[in-house]
C-alpha cells in the first residue's frame, strides 16, 4: 500500500477519535453546540444536510432506505439528550461494505461542505462536525475491520476501504457531483422532519429500488 502521508490528523484522547481538524483551545468545559455557535434554524439546516448526505449516497449505491429524519428538538430532550437525526437503510447486498463506508462518511462530509458553502466554516466548527459524527466513525471502523483487522488508517494511504482521509476524498467527489440532490433533500427534510425512503427518493427524482414508484414529499 502507498504510505504517503496525505494529511495530518489529530488524536482526541477525550473522545477516542482522530480528527482532521485540531481540537479548539477552550478556557472552560463547554458543549459541542456552544462551539458550533449556530442559531437553531441554521443548526437544523446543518443536521438536515448531514442526514441528506447519508441518504443521497445510500440511495445512489442501491440501498433500501426506510426513513430519514431530523429531530424536532435537535436532540436536546426533554430528558436525556437524544440523536439529532437518523437514517435507516439496508445497504445494497451486492456491495454492502462499499455502501456502508460511503454512506457513513457522507454525513459529516456533507455538513463540512455546507459550512463552507454558507461561509460558516471555521476549524472549530469543522472539528465539532467530526466529533458529532463519532457514531458514523464507529460504523466505519467496524466495517473496515471486517477485511482489515488492524482497523482504519488516517491520512497515510490511498485506499478508501482502509484510510479515512482517502475515504473522505472519495466521498467528497460523490458529494460534489450529487450536491444539488443533497441540497434538495436537506430542504425537504428541514420542512418535513421525517421522510420515508420513497419520499426521499422522490424528492431527488429517483425511483426506489424495490420497483415501486415514489409517491412524493408530504407538504
Ligand atoms: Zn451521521
Amino acid at each position: 500500500m502507498n504510505e504517503t502521508v496525505r494529511s495530518a490528523w489529530y488524536w482526541n484522547r477525550d473522545f477516542g477519535l482522530y480528527t482532521r481538524q485540531p481540537a479548539p483551545r477552550l478556557d472552560r468545559p463547554t458543549t459541542a453546540c456552544r462551539v458550533l455557535d449556530l442559531p437553531d434554524a441554521l443548526l437544523r439546516e446543518a443536521v438536515a444536510t448531514h442526514e441528506a448526505g447519508h441518504a443521497v449516497l445510500a440511495l445512489h449505491l442501491g440501498a433500501r432506505l426506510t426513513c430519514v429524519s431530523v429531530a424536532d428538538d435537535l436532540g436536546r430532550g426533554p430528558g436525556a439528550p437524544g440523536p439529532v437525526g437518523r437514517v435507516d437503510y439496508e445497504p445494497n447486498p451486492a456491495e454492502p461494505v462499499r455502501g456502508i463506508l460511503l454512506a457513513s462518511a457522507a454525513g459529516e462530509r456533507a455538513q463540512d461542505r455546507w459550512l463552507r458553502q454558507a461561509d460558516l466554516w471555521t476549524e472549530d466548527r469543522a472539528w465539532v462536525v467530526e466529533i458529532l459524527a463519532a457514531q458514523d466513525r464507529a460504523v466505519i471502523e467496524r466495517t473496515v475491520r471486517l477485511a482489515h483487522p488492524d482497523g482504519p488508517t488516517y491520512g497515510v494511504g490511498d485506499d478508501p476501504a482502509v484510510d479515512l482521509a482517502a475515504l473522505h476524498d472519495y466521498v467528497d467527489v460523490w458529494l460534489r457531483d450529487l450536491w444539488d440532490q443533497v441540497m434538495v433533500l436537506a430542504a425537504a427534510l428541514n420542512r418535513c422532519g421525517t421522510l420515508t425512503g420513497a419520499q426521499a427518493a422522490a424528492a431527488i427524482g429517483l425511483t426506489v429500488n424495490d420497483g415501486t414508484s415514489a409517491s412524493g414529499v408530504a407538504a
